[in-house]
């Protein structure tokens, strides 16, 4: 059995274990992915049905991965029949089989994180509530928190504690909108992201048949990233793993990054007691990273009080040390990454693929972005604003939404008047009383719309749109996805109206639209894998897409440098990676270090990323950034300090426009600025002993040698837009300039020093940062 080969003796020992629960809890990059992989190739072939295998992974992307491997491993297509995904494309697959049960269109519709504030705040507004108070996206959060613990809107009501808090942060109307939220929901015919385990969970607990149905079928589960699950998870996979109780779980609780949703160690924790006779193994040597990484990992991890005692060890090489880089601005650590992308590629021989920019938050990536773009260095954001969120995506994607299920009344209002067709405010606010008095649905209005006394023009354009719909809906029955697609394009005008629009944005728009189009081509073009009736139909593939998650993207073979979030990152590795923004109040976020279990959850972020490199870590951070609108200054991150020296280098990345980096008296020396410094007052620690430049490229990295004087530069330089520091006023941008040559006069905008300035540069401390 070829794919048992090169298995150490307890990997080998968790992949042939067969009946009976087994835990493995084993540290980053120990193969616990690999064997969970491994152990889906063995049991295929030892005769278990892939029908009856369960495997749930963190992304999508995962589960390909999963599938493509086994398939290789054991030399057969029979990985198809598996049942293996996110928790969320596993459950959904069941619900749309078992929708009926429930109430829900077979076909009902995903709701994105955006449709589902948008249905709030159509309540809100109808309950005359202040949308100060009841910010959709909190409510959202709330309503999610609620039904991630499995809490119904009923049980919500009648919460003590529940009510309590929410007596106390003022919204005590909270219960009602999740109430009303959730018929609204239901009567649109439409899920959000939660009610998929919310719901999943209600089918098995309601109905006994489809409880037995799935118990039986799944023999064998297998979960990746337990530590990660939440109680909603959780319940489920009790339930389904109740009768065979062949389940199979992998996880670290030190890379438990996701309490903020609800998932809680717990579960990691309680295994042992949930079943009898669990198995554990345990999984201690690492075989991603270097011994310098691993050493430092270990270390950051040692400093949280809860955890499990793990030993993690490698037969690595030592590899080279951590580089710890400090800039300036969030620009020159834009630029200073991009640099030491581009040398590395040329000394080392790297592509584009091996690296990887880490950071804690979208909002990021855009100095990384702006420096990639001017090297010419191509890149792919994962997260941010996707392209399925784009308007005009959007858009189409509500037409072919409706086609599918036209009780969507999110979906309804926004092609309602969308390319315009004169059904104005008026009239759609008119439709939306009738429905509610009517107690029937928004679409029903509209096809029943003769009734209702509309004013003609309105009635017309109303009945026209019921027409086309109606129509697309017939094409849809006999057609695939990407046919009726076309149709859309051509019946509604929309791709022509793009076409015209030659504006920048308008010819990205058309752009974006050809790109959706291609992607559903290939979407239908691409074999099936369950033998659905229309198998490449439009309800097929608008699941699909509502349920892509941001690390699904690409392939993994397209050579850019890869930018996202930690938390998208995990499971993940690279040879090379860039932590970024290791700054106090963004890494530990400022709004995660009020209690310890929070900071904790920091930390092990951190283990995470640190964890995700192979050969060479890049530490960055940099003195000042804008953050909210305003420039910040800030202090390296405490968990800088938390790694040995001897595992560090570290390095200032300075230039840009100037040669000589200004330490100078102005730049608030940190704790752990000084802790480094050398004694004699010289540069930073670890640095005086090499040459400098560290790293070429064209940035000079040089050490960092404090200036003792403020030096201004020369009025010449200064223009809009440049960031500047004045000597009283602090950090500040350049707004305008006036005056002669020899006079000149800045406006300055100093966000801590009073506001707009005016500054006679002649005689001004002021310089360039
Ligand atoms: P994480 O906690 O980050 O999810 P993990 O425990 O799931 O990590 P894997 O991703 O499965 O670890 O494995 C890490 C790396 O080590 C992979 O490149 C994998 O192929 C390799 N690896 C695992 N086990 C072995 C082994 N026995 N021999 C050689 N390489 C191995
Ligand atoms: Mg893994």
């Amino acid at each position: 059995m070829d794919y048992l080969a090169g298995l150490n003796e307890p990997q080998r020992e968790a992949v042939l274990h067969m009946d009976g629960p087994l835990m493995i809890v084993a540290g980053a990059g120990s193969g616990k992915t690999k064997v969970l992989t491994t152990r889906i190739a063995h049991l295929l072939h030892s005769g278990v049905d892939a029908f009856n295998i369960l495997a749930l992974t963190f992304t999508n992307k995962a589960a390909r991965e999963m599938k493509e491997r086994v398939e290789h491993m054991l030399g057969s297509t029979e990985a198809r029949n598996l049942y293996i995904g996110t928790f969320h494309s596993v459950f959904a697959r069941i619900l749309r089989a078992e929708a009926h049960r429930l109430g829900f269109p077979n076909n009902f519709t995903i709701y994105d994180t955006d449709d589902a504030k948008s249905v709030l705040k159509t309540i809100i507004n109808e309950q005359n509530l202040d949308d100060k108070h009841y910010k959709p996206g909190q409510v959202l959060n709330r309503i999610s928190a609620a039904k991630n613990s499995l809490v119904s809107p009923q049980e919500y009501e009648h919460d003590y504690y529940i009510q309590q808090e929410d007596t106390r942060s003022n919204r005590p109307m909270m219960g009602k909108l999740y109430d009303l939220y959730v018929k609204r929901c239901f009567k649109n015919g439409a899920m959000d992201f939660d009610d998929l385990l919310f719901k999943m969970h209600e089918l098995l607990t309601r109905f006994p048949e489809a409880l037995h149905k799935y118990q039986h079928k799944f023999k064998y589960i297998l979960i990746d990233e337990y530590q990660d699950t939440n109680p909603a998870q959780y319940a489920v996979i009790k339930l389904l793993g109740a009768v065979y109780e062949n389940i199979c779980v992998v996880g670290d609780d030190a890379q438990s990054i996701y309490s903020f949703r609800g998932a809680t160690i717990q579960n990691i924790l309680q295994f042992e007691n949930d079943y009898e006779d669990v198995k554990v193994v345990k999984l201690e040597q690492n075989y991603r990273s270097t011994k310098s990484i691993l050493n430092a990992a270990n270390k950051i991890i040692g400093n949280n009080k809860s955890q499990i005692e793990k030993i993690l060890w490698t037969d690595n090489a030592d590899g080279e040390k951590i580089r710890v880089v400090r800039t300036m601005t969030d620009n020159e650590e834009g630029k200073f990454v991009a640099d030491a992308i581009a040398e590395q590629k040329l000394r080392n021989h790297y592509s584009n693929k091996d690296f990887a920019i880490l950071y804690r938050t979208n909002a990021q990536s855009r100095s990384f972005e702006e420096s990639l773009r001017r090297m010419n260095i191509p890149y792919r954001i994962y997260g941010g604003l996707s392209f399925y969120q784009r308007k005009e995506i959007k858009d189409y994607l509500a037409y072919l939404r409706v086609i599918v299920n036209p009780r969507d009344e999110e979906g309804v209002r926004r092609i309602i008047n969308y390319p315009a067709r004169g059904i104005g405010k008026t009239t759609v606010d008119k439709v939306t009383l009738l429905a509610g008095e009517q107690d029937i649905t928004f679409w029903e209005v509209l096809e029943r719309a003769g009734e209702y006394g509309f004013r003609a023009g309105a009635l017309e354009a109303i009945e026209g749109f019921v027409t086309m719909i109606k129509s697309l809906r017939v094409l849809a029955e006999k057609h695939n996805a990407y046919e009726v697609a076309v149709q859309v394009g051509k019946s509604t005008n929309m791709v022509r109206e793009l076409f015209n629009d030659k504006s920048t944005e308008g010819v990205a728009r058309y752009e974006n639209i050809q790109e959706l189009l291609n992607s559903i081509k290939e979407f239908t073009e691409t074999p099936t894998e369950d033998g659905e009736l229309i198998e490449r139909g439009l309800g097929a593939y608008l699941q699909q897409i509502s349920l892509l998650t941001d690390a699904d993207q690409g392939g993994d073979d397209v050579d850019v440098v890869r930018l996202m979030t930690i938390h998208a990152a995990k499971g993940l590795e690279f040879p090379c990676v860039f932590s970024v923004g290791l700054e106090e109040g963004l890494f530990p976020n400022a709004m995660a270090v009020n209690t310890r279990e929070e900071l904790e959850e920091e930390r092990r972020l951190f283990y995470v990323v640190v964890t995700r490199a192979k050969s060479k870590l890049w530490l960055t951070y940099a003195n000042s950034r804008y953050r909210f609108g305003s420039l910040m200054q800030n202090e390296p991150s405490r968990f800088l300090q938390e790694i040995p020296e001897e595992h560090l280098d570290h390095s200032f990345a300075g230039g840009g426009m100037r040669n000589v980096p200004r330490g100078g008296s102005l730049w608030k020396e940190s704790a752990y600025e000084r802790m480094h410094r050398q004694p004699g007052g010289g540069a930073a620690a670890g640095s005086t002993a090499r040459p400098a430049p560290k790293t070429g490229g064209s940035s000079k990295v040089v050490a960092h040698v404090p200036t003792p004087d403020f030096a201004p530069d020369d009025p010449a330089v200064f223009e809009a837009g440049v960031e500047v520091e004045h000597l009283k006023f602090g950090f500040g941008k350049v707004l305008r300039m006036e005056g002669n040559p020899n006079n000149r006069i800045a406006t300055i905008f100093f966000p801590q020093g009073g506001g707009e300035k005016k500054i006679m540069l002649n005689y001004a401390k002021l310089r360039m940062v």
